[in-house]
C-alpha cells in the first residue's frame, strides 16, 4: 500500500492520520475546515486519557473537573465527587491539537471538501473541491454528517438524537447534569476555559422542543443566553438493530468514529470512541494477517471486541435508563436519589462517568451491590434505630 487518504480530519481522522503516518505509511487527510468549533461539550473521560496520555500531558488549554451535579424530576440534587477528573477542550482546541501531531508524524494535510469516490482499480478517485487524487485506500472519518453515501454507517432517524445548545458567558467549577421527564436525553452545563456550554441531548423529539426544554431549564436557573452563541449538531445513537448492521468497512475502506456510528447511545460520549477507533482502524491496515480482505475483517473484529459490543449492549439498556422506572420511581431519580444517599452505589456513578464501568457487567455489579446500596440508604435516612443490630450507642 503506498497512498492512505484519510476523508475528515476531526478526532477521528485526524488520531488514524497520526498513527499511520508514524508507521511511514503515506498519508494524505483532507478536511473542509481543518480546526473548528465543532459543537460538542468536548469532555474527555478518564478511559481516554488513561488510553492516550498525552490528552492531558500536554500545553493546551483544557478545564480538569472534579465534581458533577446530578439532578431529575422529584429527585432533589446529588452532588458526586469524580476521583478522575472529566477533562474539557474547546473543540477548536482539541482539534488543533490532534491535527498538529498528524501534520508532525508525517501526514500531509490539506483543506479541501471530499465531493466523491469512485473505485479505480485496487485503490480509489477521491474527487475534492481542489481537484481530484488517486490512493490506495481510504478512511471514512466525515463525522454524524458524512454526505458520501456509499461509505460509512447508514443513519436513519431512530440512530441519531439531535444535540444542541449555547456558549455562554460565565465560570463554574462542577459539572451539572440535569435529567427530564419523557426525555431520553439531558441537560448539560460544561465549564470551559473562559465560557460555559449549556446543552441539551434527546432522541426522537425534535430539535425545537429540545430547544424550548433547554430555554426553560436556563431560564429556571437564572442563565441569560440572549447572548450565547447557538449550537446544534446530530448525534448518532444507534438503534440496537442498526449495529447489527452497521457498515463500518467494506472493499477498499474503513469508516472511523461518527462517520461509523461509534458513540455511546446512553450518554453520547465520542471523542474517546473516534480516537480509538481511529487507533483500531490504523493498526488493522498495519496488521500482518494476510491482504486487505483480512485487514479489514480486523477491524470489524477488534472494534467489536474493544467497544462496539459493550455499545450495542448500551442501546438496549438506554430506553431502560432514561424511561425505566424501578422501586415506584423514574430509574433517573432513583439514580440520584440513591448517588446521594449510598457512598457504595455512587462508587458505580464514579466507575461510569469515568468509563471504567462497561455497561455489559452493570446490572451484574448493580445487583450484587443492591442490598448494601439500599441498607445505606436506610442508614442515611435514619433508620438505623429499627433495622435491628444496627443501633449505635
Ligand atoms: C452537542 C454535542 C455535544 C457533544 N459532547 C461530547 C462530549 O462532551 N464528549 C464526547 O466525548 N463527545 C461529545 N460529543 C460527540 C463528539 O462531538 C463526536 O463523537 C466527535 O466529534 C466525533 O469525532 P469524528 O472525528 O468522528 O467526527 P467530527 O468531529 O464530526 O469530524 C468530522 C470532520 O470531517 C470533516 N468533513 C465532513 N465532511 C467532509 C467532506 N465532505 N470533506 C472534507 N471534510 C469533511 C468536518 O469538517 C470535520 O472536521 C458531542 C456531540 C454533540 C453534537
Amino acid at each position: 500500500m503506498k497512498r492512505v487518504a484519510i476523508l475528515g480530519g476531526g478526532p477521528a481522522g485526524a488520531f488514524a492520520a497520526e498513527q499511520l503516518a508514524s508507521a511511514g505509511l503515506s498519508v494524505v487527510l483532507m478536511d473542509e475546515k481543518l480546526a473548528w468549533e465543532k459543537p460538542c461539550g468536548g469532555g474527555l473521560t478518564y478511559k481516554a486519557y488513561h488510553q492516550y496520555p498525552f490528552l492531558i500531558e500536554n500545553t493546551t488549554p483544557k478545564r480538569f473537573v472534579t465534581e458533577t451535579v446530578l439532578s431529575a424530576p422529584k429527585a432533589g440534587e446529588a452532588t458526586l465527587k469524580l476521583g478522575e477528573p472529566l477533562v474539557i477542550y474547546s473543540r477548536y482546541d482539541l482539534n488543533h491539537m490532534l491535527l498538529e501531531r498528524a501534520g508532525q508524524a508525517g501526514a500531509q494535510i490539506e483543506k479541501t471538501r471530499v465531493t466523491g469516490m469512485t473505485r479505480q482499480g485496487e485503490g480509489w478517485r477521491v474527487s475534492t473541491t481542489g481537484g481530484a487524487m488517486d490512493t490506495d485506500f481510504c478512511i471514512v472519518a466525515t463525522g454524524a454528517r458524512n454526505s458520501l453515501r456509499e461509505v460509512g454507517t447508514q443513519l436513519t432517524g431512530p440512530d441519531t438524537m439531535s444535540a444542541l445548545g449555547y456558549y455562554i458567558e460565565g465560570e463554574q467549577s462542577r459539572i451539572d447534569i440535569q435529567f427530564l421527564p419523557k426525555l431520553e436525553g439531558y441537560i448539560w452545563v460544561f465549564p470551559r476555559c473562559g465560557h460555559l456550554s449549556v446543552g441539551i441531548c434527546g432522541k426522537g423529539e425534535p430539535a425545537a422542543s429540545l430547544r424550548k426544554r433547554l430555554e426553560r431549564f436556563m431560564a429556571e436557573r437564572g442563565i441569560c443566553w440572549k447572548d450565547g452563541r447557538f449550537y446544534s449538531h446530530l448525534l448518532p445513537s444507534l438503534d440496537t438493530k442498526s449495529w447489527k448492521s452497521n457498515r463500518v468497512a467494506g472493499d477498499g475502506w474503513m469508516a472511523v468514529g461518527d462517520a461509523a456510528g461509534l458513540v455511546d447511545p446512553i450518554t453520547g460520549e465520542g471523542l474517546y470512541y473516534a480516537m480509538r477507533s481511529g487507533d483500531l482502524a490504523a493498526k488493522s491496515l498495519l496488521a500482518e494477517v494476510g491482504g486487505l480482505t483480512e485487514r479489514i475483517a480486523h477491524y470489524r473484529k477488534t472494534l467489536r471486541r474493544d467497544f462496539a459490543a459493550d455499545l450495542e449492549f448500551g442501546s438496549r439498556l438506554a430506553k431502560r435508563v432514561f424511561h425505566g422506572s424501578f422501586l415506584f420511581g423514574g430509574v433517573p431519580s432513583r439514580m440520584v436519589q440513591f448517588t446521594r444517599r449510598s457512598p457504595r452505589f455512587a462508587g458505580i456513578m464514579q466507575d461510569l462517568f469515568a468509563g471504567r464501568q462497561p455497561y455489559l457487567g452493570l446490572k451484574k455489579r448493580l445487583m450484587q451491590n443492591l442490598n448494601p446500596s439500599l441498607y445505606e440508604i436506610a442508614m442515611s435516612l435514619g433508620f438505623s434505630r429499627i433495622v435491628p443490630g444496627t443501633r449505635t450507642s
